[in-house]
């Protein structure tokens, strides 16, 4: 994947973004998460779509990288973070069952403290449950400073998922004192390792190890029955995946979460 020429240079993001965000040219896209046992809809990604009148659907690789770089990835988080609050709002509305949405969390905005009070403000002004809004964050070198800020997300009471758990630099030795409420197992880490005896060893003590000290799971990128059926076997009953659904349009999602209620409730 990083070997891929991109299609989309720099400066024609940069030149572009700030008409795009005027123009709803992003919109959020929603992936369901799912209880392995009865493919019931438990939760939510909210992933970005860089949608352009001529270009078509440009994916979040391709422009989150340089966002990351001039800031501008700050801006884009938060519209997510709004869209997300208003679609929770919506669920609640329409009687649907309310299910979390977690966003993700740039780096960039673990440098200061701002971005939880941005945060409440969101779950004041669509008064939504704060349990229903996680944040997806990225373990990266340890630093003092930024796990404050995790620390500051934690005690104002919002559910922290630790993105991309299993490959660089999130480890074992971050578990023994981790804020984080849920691991999402990444999935080139699942995917790989499935392969062979020794790998599929290492995914269920790995799933047994955090089950026994208290953290919740779920696997990204299942793209097969077996993978989904061999976590379930391991006591990982969540996940997530091309297998149940790619991210759709708040609109598709709706109707999958309609269909997943009536499945449920037969
Ligand atoms: P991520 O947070 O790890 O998101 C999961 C990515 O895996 C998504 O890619 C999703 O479409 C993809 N995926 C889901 N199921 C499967 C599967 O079964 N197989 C495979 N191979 N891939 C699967 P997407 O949407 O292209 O996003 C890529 C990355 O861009 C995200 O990785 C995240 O790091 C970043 N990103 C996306 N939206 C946002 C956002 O609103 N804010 C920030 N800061 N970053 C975002
Ligand atoms: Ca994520
Ligand atoms: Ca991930």
């Amino acid at each position: 994947e990083q070997f891929k020429v991109s299609l989309y240079n720099k400066k024609f993001i940069e030149e572009n973004m700030r008409a795009a965000i005027t123009d709803n040219q992003f919109l959020m896209y929603l992936q369901p998460k799912y209880n392995i046992p009865d493919s019931a809809i438990i939760g939510a990604e909210a992933l970005v779509r860089w949608i352009d009148p001529e270009r078509g659907i440009i994916p979040p690789n391709e422009f989150i990288p340089v966002f990351e770089q001039n800031g501008f990835v700050v801006k884009i988080d938060e519209y997510i973070w709004e869209c997300a609050a208003k679609c929770i709002r919506h669920w609640i509305n329409e009687g649907l069952p309310p299910i979390p949405i977690s966003v993700n969390v740039s780096r960039v905005h673990l440098s200061d403290s701002g971005f939880v009070n941005k945060l409440e403000a969101l779950i004041k002004k669509y008064n939504i449950p704060r349990e229903l809004l996680e944040l997806e964050i990225t373990e990266s070198i340890e630093n003092v400073n930024i796990n404050e800020m995790i620390q500051l997300a934690k005690d104002s009471g919002f559910r922290l998922l630790m993105d991309d758990f299993g490959s660089g630099y999130s480890s074992l030795n971050t578990l023994k004192s981790t804020p984080f409420d849920v691991l999402k197992i990444d999935r080139s880490f699942f995917s790989s390792s499935m392969e062979s005896s020794r790998g599929q060893k290492i995914i269920s003590h790995t799933i047994a190890m955090s089950k026994d000290i208290g953290l919740e799971l779920i696997a990204e990128g299942v793209e097969t029955k077996e993978q989904a059926e061999f976590l379930s076997d391991c006591g990982c009953n969540s996940a997530q995946g091309y297998f149940y659904s790619s991210p759709v349009p708040v609109d598709m999602f709706d109707k999958l979460l309609k269909n997943s209620v009536l499945v449920k409730t037969e």
